[in-house]
């Protein structure tokens, strides 16, 4: 079963042709081993869009076996970074190309808003590649002084080899770029493990990687569970760098494999609970608008997703009332509504997750003042909800959810916010909104996160680093840091002068 399918999209009428199988050099394959298929649905319908191939043990091994041929022969340190950024920047423009279809085929899959996956994650994704293109002959290493007589040593900032990626759900063709456009411009090669529930474009996107010119081997990308793909990819003893996007729990199973195996280099970028101060100070009407777009963007399915809300005691009834009004106005539909601000969640596992965290909210004694309530009929929406009141202990509180509910709590002093904000196990993000610049720079300083957002919340940007403080990951991807994750640096010390006496 490698047949492509065609799919019809009914809202634009698009037939979109995708790839079944496995796409190892260059070429899309059977299983090696398996029979195993995986189901992909559309989450605002519950179809079934078709089934692609499920990648076996076996299979990673051919995939990890072709990507090393290609390091050593075509990619790694045989091929110049003028090269290496010219085919990047092809493929951008590929992508580019076929953005409305690929946003399409995005929504079809994953539920979000074709104009949201076209203008932004694919938006953004082109733009990634751009800028890692332009890296990609501008990788240097340092000249050391030791002796200006006889020794010098410098450092080469060497590809770090075979990359394992694994990805998640929520931002599948975003992700697929964070991680593929760093690891090419280095010069690693990759071995891709797209979520189950979403390997579509994935798949398209690796039929994009052929026509950029890639040589074989260089881009594999294996659709599989990720308890038999992605835990193979972990535990490989030929694969020189895992890095992964998803779940706390996942991340840690993965730095486990990689420890028990041969110490592969990991990067993490894993989940959180990040919390959004908004201080009396603030322009209420914007921090109602960012607070918006930091829970119920992307149907809060988001990593940095704004779910903690802390709000200054004298603006908190307020508040609220704008957050509410403000709530109310997102249509979440049909990703293929042109007026959808958001979509279904991903998929029935999600949505029943998500349902019980509101459900224990409920129980716990929190109170909701919007949303919280199954809709009738097909498709796993989940309406924006809001509870208020909440205390530090509940489950909505500490969990991460993965969906548009949004937990509000009061607060007196400057001190008590930083307090509450920093009482997680996570620290992704956090954002606060204040007209005092000083105290801005203060939280900013003291609150526990990779990325602090000040009067705004969500937006990233390719040359800005991204990543976790405590359990919400290790690594940074985006910026200049992001090259860091795959390159390995080799120090030469050079000798052109010292005779060294013998015996010591
Ligand atoms: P997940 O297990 O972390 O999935 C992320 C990726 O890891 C997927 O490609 C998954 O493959 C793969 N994976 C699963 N088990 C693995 C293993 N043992 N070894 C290596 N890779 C493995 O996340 P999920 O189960 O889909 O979602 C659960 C929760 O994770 C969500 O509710 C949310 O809280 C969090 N999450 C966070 C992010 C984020 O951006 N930080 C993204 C997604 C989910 P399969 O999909 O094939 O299982
Ligand atoms: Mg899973």
């Amino acid at each position: 079963m490698t047949q492509p399918v065609t799919i019809s999209i009914a809202a634009t009428g698009r037939k979109i042709t995708v790839p079944t199988g496995l796409f190892i050099n260059n070429e899309f394959v059977p299983s090696v081993d398996s029979k195993e298929t995986i189901q992909c649905i559309n989450p605002a319908t519950e179809e079934v869009i078709c089934s692609v191939v499920a990648g076996s043990e076996k299979d990673i091994d051919a995939a990890v076996a072709a990507a090393r041929k290609a390091f050593k022969t075509t990619w790694g340190k045989n091929v110049t970074g003028w090269e290496r950024s010219r085919l990047i920047n092809k493929l951008a423009d590929l992508i580019e190309r076929d953005a409305q279809e690929l946003a399409e085929l995005e929504t079809l899959n994953n539920g979000k808003p074709v104009k949201i996956a076209r203008d932004f994650d694919i938006g953004d994704s082109v733009q990634c590649l751009r800028y890692y293109a332009g890296f990609a002959d501008k990788i240097v290493g340092q000249s050391i002084e030791i002796d200006n007589k006889t020794k010098t040593a410098f450092t080469r900032h060497d590809p770090i080899g075979v990359c394992g990626q694994i990805i998640p759900w929520n931002y599948p063709i975003n992700m697929w770029s964070w991680k593929v456009a760093p690891a090419l411009a280095c010069g690693c090669t990759i071995v891709m493990k797209p979520s189950e529930i979403t390997p579509l474009t994935a798949l398209k996107l690796s039929e994009l990687v052929v026509e950029a010119g890639f040589p074989p081997g260089v881009v594999n990308t294996v659709p599989s569970l990720g308890s038999v793909g992605g835990a193979a990819l972990s535990a490989h003893m030929d694969v020189d760098k895992v890095a992964f996007t998803g779940s706390t729990v996942t991340g840690r199973r993965i730095m486990e494999a990689a420890a028990k195996s041969n110490l592969k280099k990991v990067s993490l970028e894993l989940g959180g609970k990040s919390p959004h101060i908004v201080f009396e100070s603030a322009d209420l009407d914007q921090a109602a608008n960012w607070t918006g777009l930091g829970i119920l963007y992307n149907t809060g399915q988001d990593c940095t997703a704004g779910s903690r809300l802390f709000v200054q005691d004298t603006i908190y009834d307020k508040f609220i009332n704008i957050l509410v009004e403000k709530f109310k106005q997102l249509k979440v539909t049909n990703g293929f509504d042109e007026e959808a601000g958001a979509g279904p969640v991903v998929s029935k596992m999600q949505y029943d997750k998500i349902f019980s965290y509101i459900e224990a909210g409920k129980q716990q004694g929190a109170k909701a003042v919007l949303g919280g309530e199954k809709r009738p009929g097909k498709g796993y929406f989940v309406d924006p909800t809001i509870f208020v009141d909440v205390k530090p202990d509940m489950k909505i509180v500490r969990d991460e959810i993965f969906g548009p509910v949004l937990a509000v709590a009061k607060f007196s002093t400057e001190e008590e916010a930083i307090e509450l904000a920093n009482d997680t196990s996570y620290g992704l993000g956090a954002g606060l909104h204040s007209n005092d610049a000083s105290q801005c720079m203060r939280v900013s300083q003291a609150l526990e996160a990779g990325t602090v957002w000040v009067n705004q919340y969500n937006l990233l940007s390719n040359n800005v680093p991204f990543g976790g403080k405590k359990q919400s990951g290790i690594g940074r991807e985006l910026g200049s840091y992001a090259l860091e994750e795959y390159t390995s640096v080799k120090a030469v010390h050079w000798n052109y002068g010292e005779k060294l006496d013998w015996p010591l």
